[in-house]
């Protein structure tokens, strides 16, 4: 059975920026389960997969703009500490360190890069941004998609969302 819109795919992947260490590896947990042609996956690997079968393996080479898209400068912003979520009083807040803040579209992620004494420089970018990126991909298993899981446009069950 080959990949294609509205067939969910299970697969291990692992992921390096090219020429550097591993970032993840599926193989320490659980496939991944996703519903195909829903833009769920970034657009490298579903254009990759497409065609594809279990038992399949591909090297694929992702760009950021197939992947999480360029460096946005404008994601760097100067915030009060007051402002980040789950952070009581005297956090001790350091360059690096993945804080959520509130955002118009709701709380999200972001990386301190500077430490002021009541700001902190943060950048709202993806870690991923503006890297090229280098997947291992094997495809697990391929089935239909219950007409549950197209309604929803998402995959359900082990690995997929749950309910
Ligand atoms: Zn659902």
């Amino acid at each position: 059975m080959q990949i294609e819109k509205n067939k969910v795919v299970t697969f291990h992947y692992r992921v390096n920026e090219a020429g550097r260490e591993t970032l993840e590896d599926s193989r320490e947990g659980d496939p991944l389960v996703y519903l195909h042609g829903y833009d769920s996956m970034i657009p490298g690997v579903e254009e990759a997969l497409t065609g594809k079968q279990a038992g399949d393996h591909l090297d694929v080479t992702v760009p950021p703009e197939k992947g999480y898209g360029p460096r946005n400068d404008n994601a760097v912003q100067r915030i009060s500490k007051s402002h980040v979520l789950h952070a009581p009083r005297g956090t001790k807040f350091l360059p690096g360190m993945m804080v959520q803040v509130n955002t118009p579209n709701g709380p999200r992620s972001v990386i301190v890069f500077k430490v002021g004494m009541t700001t902190l420089d943060v950048d709202a970018n993806h870690p991923l941004a503006g890297r090229t990126l280098e997947f291992s991909i094997d495809v697990v298993d391929v089935r239909d998609a219950t007409e549950e899981e197209i309604t929803h446009g998402h995959a359900h069950g082990v690995g997929g969302h749950e309910h």
